[in-house]
């Protein structure tokens, strides 16, 4: 790892439900996971707008029953996907908050916000919470920080990787590297158990979160920490179990109350988090209530559900866990009996049927729980990027971490045949060449479209992008070209092609810049993040300043109700504090409009008529409030 980076380097677990964010303490020799303002290890990825400010995090998730097409959440599964992705059509039906196809077919998040209609586009989503955990751990360090790690699962293709990168330059974050969900956990569970084993040792990591689910598989020797194999499903993790029980009350509540709340956002909502807590408490109880008042038109509603039905509404998706698990297995060459340790992440791999069928499958196998399955990811992150900063660790100075890819990556030969050159599963970075020949004669260009996925017809898989490459030679078909595929450590594809024999350098890189931001709409988004950033601070000084006069107004009530103070007040002063009580309350009440100043001006106005009256009666008052900032 050449490069190294001045000043502290966090690591991010950018979640789908939770974020978690790390740093490497190198006089503890171990990463610490930092808690929030709320006290907090993990923080919501969520986002809200209201008529007077924007929330992230806890504070936004907390209101979300009460404003929720303006709360926001799951960004990650919007990312660097395109409007009409049949993802995002499933999920757009399930949100209370609206997104629309934007530019290029983008997916655009359209929010009310100080009254005003707000069109945004994930990656600002996501550049919100990344600066919420940047703004987390600067509070904790006491100092700046602008370099950062970043994970992603691993299933994450091109496009999705690089507008996460994207979030993070919005948030202010120097991205040193996106590395994969599993592999940081890998990392973590390997650093911290060590010194416990010695030689090679294969290491399955489950990770089944909120929205994603992510199986890896790791072999651990000395320094070195390799990928072998990864298979997940972008579309599996708590929520879809949380919509399944949703869907399922829905049901009850038509059948017993002859109305149906499934338009009714807020209902919906509510009923969510009501059924987020069910499920919680299913993974210890074996039956549990549900109960919501004033679910919908203000009838309570209250139900009950057993563990055993809640694991048949979801046995589908347990089983679909169960399939990939065997997949990342296959594709690894490895039995099931190769494996040393299975090491459970992610909130949802509390479920103990998960924890069944995953110990059935590797035969019994006692599961590794020692590491927290909220934290590990975080902690390997903080691993990565305090390796690219000055920071030491011990037992393991030169340790590598080889991560794979996750799909095959290629190109469409004539007849939309797949041609792959990079399979999945290689360790990367790399960078392969393959020769290939014109297909006509007196062929001038080549289109590539550049495809990855594992179908033979090259359509069938993920379109990343195209280019030409152009001023071929005339000749017979047959006339030699290569196509070059290089994948850097952050997992990002370039592309070229180059005709040699003629020694014509004709070669094209694709970035695949089509869905990504462009460098200029990240420029006006890093302002708007600015802006936002102004907005939220001058409603914090603002706040700060109406706390002072309430408080100011509640001292002086409390006085003039004092009748030995108040009795020796003069006529005219106990008029004159009597109505600037009442301006004060006035103002109070009406803060919409108002700016910091109005409050500060009046806390003065009001401190100037009180206090002479208060030191005319020589009575003490001692209290001195503060009307700085
Ligand atoms: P992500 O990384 O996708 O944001 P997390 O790994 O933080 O997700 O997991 C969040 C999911 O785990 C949520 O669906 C949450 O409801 C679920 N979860 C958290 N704790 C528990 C628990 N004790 N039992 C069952 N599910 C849980
Ligand atoms: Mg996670």
């Amino acid at each position: 790892m050449a490069i190294k980076y001045e000043g502290p380097a966090i690591g991010i677990d950018l979640g789908t439900t939770y974020s978690c964010v790390a740093v490497w303490q190198e006089q503890n020799n171990r990463a610490e996971i930092i808690f929030n303002e709320q006290g907090n290890k993990t923080t919501p990825s969520f986002v809200a707008f209201t008529d007077t400010q924007r929330l992230i995090g806890d504070a936004a998730k907390n209101q979300a029953a009460a404003n929720p097409s303006n709360t926001i959440f799951d960004a990650k599964r919007l990312i660097g996907r395109k409007y009409n992705d049949s993802v995002v059509q499933d999920d757009v039906k399930l949100w209370p908050f609206k997104v629309i196809a934007g530019s290029d077919d983008k997916p655009t998040i359209v929010v009310k916000y100080k009254g005003e209609e707000k069109h945004l586009v994930p990656e600002e989503i996501s550049s919100m919470v990344l600066t919420k955990m940047r703004e987390t751990a600067e509070a904790f360090l006491g100092s700046p920080i602008k370099n950062a790690v970043v994970t992603v699962p691993a299933y994450f293709n091109d496009s999705q990787r690089k507008a996460t990168k994207d979030a993070g330059t919005i948030a202010g974050l120097n991205v040193l590297r996106i590395i994969n969900e599993p592999t940081a956990a890998g990392l973590a569970y390997g650093l911290q158990k060590k010194s416990s084993f010695s030689g090679k040792r294969n290491v399955f990591i489950f990770d089944l979160g909120g929205g994603t689910f992510d199986v890896s598989l790791l072999t651990i020797e000395d320094d070195s920490f390799e990928v072998k194999a990864t298979a997940g499903d972008t579309h599996l993790g708590g929520e879809d179990f949380d919509n399944r029980m949703v869907k399922h009350f829905v049901k009850e509540f038509k059948r017993k109350h002859k109305k149906d709340i499934s338009g009714n956002p807020r209902a919906l909502r509510r009923l969510r988090s009501a059924c987020e807590r069910t499920k919680r408490t299913l993974s210890f109880a074996v039956d549990t209530t549900i109960e919501v008042d004033a679910l919908f038109e203000s009838i309570n509603f209250s139900s009950s559900i057993t563990r055993a039905r809640f694991e048949e509404l979801n046995a589908d998706l347990f089983t679909k866990c169960m399939e990939t698990v065997e997949r990342c297995l296959n594709d690894s060459k490895m039995d099931k009996s190769d494996i040393e340790d299975v090491v459970l992440v992610g909130g949802y791999s509390r479920i103990p049927k998960v924890q069944e069928l995953l110990q059935d499958f590797f035969e019994g196998k006692e599961l590794c729980k020692g590491i927290n399955p909220d934290e590990a990811v975080a902690y390997g992150a903080a691993v990565q990027a305090a390796l690219f900063s000055e920071c030491a660790i011990k037992n393991v100075p030169n340790l590598v971490l080889l991560d794979i890819t996750p799909l095959s990556l290629g190109w469409g030969l004539i007849r939309d045949r797949m041609s792959v050159v990079i399979p999945r599963n290689t360790t990367i970075p790399i960078k392969m060449t393959k020769d290939y020949v014109t297909v006509k004669d007196n062929q001038s260009y080549v289109l590539i479209k550049v495809y990855e996925g594992e179908r033979t017809r090259a359509s069938d898989n993920n379109l990343l992008g195209s280019f030409r490459l152009t001023g071929l030679p005339p000749a017979p078909r047959g006339h030699p070209f290569d196509v070059c595929f290089s994948i850097d450590e952050n997992g990002i594809l370039t592309v070229s092609a180059v005709e040699k024999t003629t020694g014509n350098k004709n070669e094209i890189t694709i970035t695949n810049e089509t869905d990504r931001l462009s460098a200029k709409e990240i420029l006006r988004l890093i302002q708007e993040a600015e802006n936002y950033k102004a907005e939220d601070m001058k409603f914090k000084k603002k706040v700060k300043a109406m706390n002072a006069l309430d408080d100011y107004v509640y001292k002086m009530k409390k006085l003039m109700k004092d009748k030995c103070v108040s009795s020796k007040l003069s006529p005219m002063d106990q008029v004159m504090i009597k109505s600037a009580i009442l301006k004060g309350q006035d103002l109070l009440v009406d803060d919409q409009q108002e700016e910091k100043f109005v409050f500060v001006d009046l806390l003065r106005e009001l401190k100037s008529i009180f206090e002479p009256a208060i030191v005319k009666i020589n009575n003490a008052w001692t209290d001195v409030y503060s009307d700085e900032d």
